[in-house]
Formats: structure tokens, C-alpha cells, sequence
């Protein structure tokens, strides 16, 4: 179903508004937009698929970058999650058996800290409670989107909730609604990119390495392989491979795929112990041709998706909620009005480009790493020796995995 784009004498009704915008998503990303607009005095809806207890029970971990703590710090939720979260102040990267380790440390970007790795429910869990305690943010949930249609100077949205339909009329509506976005397609917005050979098996373990502030990424051959800590000496485990591995992986009987496990992960962790379900995603990168047109804007997976290497999506996704709620704030506070192409224009111009940049940089890593050609491989470990010894080199490949590189949300200045 397209987008229906009118021009119509219904247009003089504009000023009869349900509310300003209207967010579809109420996952981390379509959260932290509505938390990051607390205060600009807008009227925000936010349609959510599902019971909100149910949106935040996902079992996954995410690596948190040094900006995303600065922005949630910026929006007042970070004391609630920074206690339950794991801190590293340490990456190591590392080729196969290759002895060449880089090892990143805290004290090259003088930070306290290199990284976060939180869990899906303590960070959605916080900012559902901030947006409780605001009277400008409201839920609609469980609620699915039927329609949107956009005139002049509004938008129409039709939700079912509650098995009820209900229309809203606003002056712009958000897609925060994931990597298969409703509001994307009923905006006809195309999309570029491609899936990768690769699917991710993600589960979390339990170790007995007394060390726990290291964020591994391991390259085999095979695929990539993120070890994040996690509280409790725990870890969550990222490991790529072709899409048949992956599932053998995760058909394996448990002692089988311990075995495997301590054997890929050098037995660093000690003892180790699976606390969770082995899930497998299929990895893809996907770009879209434009995040905003009139009255619609995308944030993260609805607007990009980038291979789990260096843990990035979620933290773009982050970085776009705090870029869009500057614009619009802005634009508010101008009397502009927020749903207009050429306000949306500033996130676009903004966001965009900087995406592309990670998307391109994990695209990279993947490539070059998921790989055994010979002159590929001898390129690539002159690549990390380089790493290792040229520290201006080492600082940039560090700001860009800590969100340091690009253009600050003010959100993350205060
Ligand atoms: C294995 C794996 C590991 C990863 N690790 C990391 C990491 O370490 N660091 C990192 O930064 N990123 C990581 N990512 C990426 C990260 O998971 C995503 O980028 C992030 O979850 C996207 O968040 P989102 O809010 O945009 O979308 P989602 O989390 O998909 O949320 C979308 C929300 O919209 C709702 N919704 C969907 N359709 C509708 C509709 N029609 N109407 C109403 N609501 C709707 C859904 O219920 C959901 O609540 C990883 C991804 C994978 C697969």
C-alpha cells in the first residue's frame, strides 16, 4: 500500500491537531527520541505493536558507545542505567591465531571508560519510566498501523488498537519501527544494500575470568566474533558465520558447543556456562535513498542497518533520535513547522552521511576480515601492525567505534 499524498480542501482543517508528532516504534531508538523531546513542549503519541512489558523483555546486549552514555546522560535517564550496566575500559582486536593483538585502552582517549554493554531491558526499561512521568508523551499500545496519509500541511495515521481503529491527525509522523519499517514502505521510501552471506548466533554465558572490563573482537575466516561483558561475570557473544554454520551452531548439543566456543575464544573466559537461548539473525546492511520526505522522517533500523562488527547500530540509531529532537526542537521554538520538508532536511543532512560512513566502515572490517585470499590476509595484519604503531591511526579508529568522530547532538555537550 503507497502513501497517499493529498492536496485537498481538508487542508483548512489543519489546526484541528491531535498532536504534533506522532512516533511508530517504541523500541530503544523511537524511545529515546520521545525521551530526548521531554521538555520542547510538543505533543507526542508514540504506537508501539506490542504490550510495552513485552518490548522491553527482548534478550539481547548491546555494546553502548561513549556518546550514547553522554546522550542519555543529556536526557537525564543515565543514573538509572549506569549502575546496571557493564563499563570496559578495554578493546582488543585480534586476526585468528595471529599473535598481533591491537589493544585499545581508556587512557588514549583519556576517558574514564572505552564503552558500555547494557541489556535491551534495563535500557528501554528507564526510558519508559522517564516517559511515564511525562504529561506531553503518551502510549498507544498494542496498536498497528493501517494507513498513513499525508496532506499539505498534516498527516493522517490510522492505527488499530485494541482492535479498534483510530485516526490521528498530526504534523508529522516518525518511523522508528525497525529494519522491516511499515511506515518506510507505506512512504514508498526504496531502500539500497544487500544481505551478506552471514548470519549472527547471539547468547550470553557465564565465566569464570576474573577480568571482565575487556570488549573482544575476534576475526576468524569464518565471520567476526564480539565477546561483551556483561555484570555478574557474564558475557554476551556475537559470532558471525555463513548462514549453514551458524545454524549447525546452533543445533549443536550444549557440550559440543562449548567445546567449540573455548576453542574460538582462545579459553580466555575460563570456565564457561550458556545462560541463554542460542539466536541466529541474518545479517544485512541497508541504506535508504532519503530518511525524510513532507510530514515523515526515519530513525534508526527503519532508516539504516549495518553488520553487528564493532556493535554500531543501535548506537546510529541513538545518535539520530538526539539529531532529529535537536531539529525539531529547534524548529519549534522558531515557529517553523516540524513536519515541513526543508526542517527535515537539517536531520537528513545531518545523519545521513555520518551513517554511511559506519556502515561503510563495518562493511570493511567484514570484508576484509571474513576472508583467507592470501594478499588480503597479508594486507590486512600489516593493516593492524600499522594500527598498533601509528597512535594518530589507532585515536581515529577509536573515536569513530566510540561515536567521538562526526558532528555532537547538543544533548551529548550538556
Ligand atoms: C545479533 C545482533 C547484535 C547487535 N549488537 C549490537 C551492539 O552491540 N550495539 C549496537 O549498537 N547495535 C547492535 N545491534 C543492532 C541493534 O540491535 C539495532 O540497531 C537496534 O535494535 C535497532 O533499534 P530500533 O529501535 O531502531 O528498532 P527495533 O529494536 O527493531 O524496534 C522497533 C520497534 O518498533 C515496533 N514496531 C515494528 N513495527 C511496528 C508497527 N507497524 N507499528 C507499531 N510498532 C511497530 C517493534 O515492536 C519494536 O518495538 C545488533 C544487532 C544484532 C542482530
Amino acid at each position: 500500500m503507497a502513501l497517499k499524498q493529498q492536496t485537498s480542501s481538508r487542508d483548512t482543517k489543519s489546526n484541528a491537531l491531535d498532536c504534533d508528532l506522532v512516533i511508530v516504534g517504541g523500541g530503544i531508538v523511537g524511545a529515546t527520541l520521545a525521551s530526548a523531546l521531554k521538555d520542547s513542549g510538543l505533543k507526542i503519541l508514540i504506537v508501539e505493536a506490542n504490550p510495552l512489558e513485552v518490548v522491553a523483555s527482548r534478550r539481547q546486549a548491546y555494546a553502548l558507545s561513549l556518546l550514547s552514555g553522554r546522550i542519555y546522560e543529556g536526557i537525564g535517564v543515565w543514573q538509572n542505567i549506569l549502575p546496571k550496566i557493564a563499563k570496559f575500559r578495554n578493546i582488543r582486536l585480534s586476526d585468528g591465531e595471529y599473535p598481533q593483538i591491537v589493544k585499545f585502552n581508556r587512557t588514549e582517549l583519556d576517558t574514564e571508560f572505552l564503552g558500555y554493554v547494557a541489556e535491551h531491558k534495563v535500557v528501554l526499561t528507564a526510558l519508559q519510566e522517564l516517559i511515564a512521568q511525562c504529561p506531553n508523551i503518551t502510549w498507544l499500545c498494542p496498536a498497528k498501523v493501517i494507513e498513513v496519509e499525508s496532506q499539505n500541511t498534516f498527516s493522517e495515521i490510522k492505527i488499530n488498537l485494541n482492535g479498534t481503529t483510530k485516526t490521528i491527525k498530526t504534523k508529522l509522523i516518525i518511523g522508528a519501527d525497525g529494519s522491516r519499517s511499515r511506515i518506510r514502505s507505506l512512504a514508498g521510501i526504496k531502500t539500497r544494500g544487500w544481505k551478506y552471506w552471514q548470519s549472527c548466533v547471539a547468547f550470553t554465558i557465564k565465566h569464570t575470568a576474573p577480568q571482565n572490563d575487556i570488549a573482544f573482537e575476534k576475526f576468524w575466516s569464518t565471520g567476526p566474533m564480539g565477546i561483551l561483558p556483561l555484570p555478574g561475570n557474564r558475557c554476551q557473544i556475537v559470532w558471525t558465520h555463513p548462514h549453514a554454520e551458524a545454524k549447525a551452531i546452533q543445533q549443536l548439543n550444549e557440550q559440543e558447543f562449548l567445546e567449540k566456543l573455548n576453542y574460538y575464544t582462545g579459553g580466555l573466559l575460563g570456565e564457561i556456562e550458556l545462560i541463554s537461548d542460542r539466536a541466529v539473525f541474518p545479517v544485512q546492511l541497508m541504506q535508504c535513498d532519503r530518511y525524510v520526505q513532507s510530514r515523515i522522517a526515519l530513525v534508526g533500523d527503519a532508516a539504516h542497518c549495518c553488520h553487528p562488527v564493532g556493535g554500531q547500530g543501535l548506537n546510529l540509531g541513538i545518535r539520530d533520535a538526539a539529531a532529529l529532537a535537536q531539529i525539531l526542537q529547534q524548529a519549534h521554538q522558531q515557529s517553523e513547522d516540524i513536519g515541513e520538508l526543508q526542517v527535515l532536511k537539517r536531520y537528513e543532512n545531518w545523519r545521513k552521511r555520518e551513517n554511511l560512513t559506519i556502515l561503510g566502515f563495518t562493511d570493511f572490517l567484514d570484508r576484509t576480515f571474513s576472508n583467507s585470499f592470501l594478499p588480503i590476509v597479508v594486507i590486512r595484519r600489516f593493516g593492524l601492525w600499522l594500527m598498533n604503531n601509528c597512535q594518530p591511526l589507532k585515536i581515529f579508529a577509536l573515536k569513530l567505534m566510540t561515536g567521538l568522530k562526526g558532528r555532537t547532538p547538543q544533548l551529548a555537550q550538556r
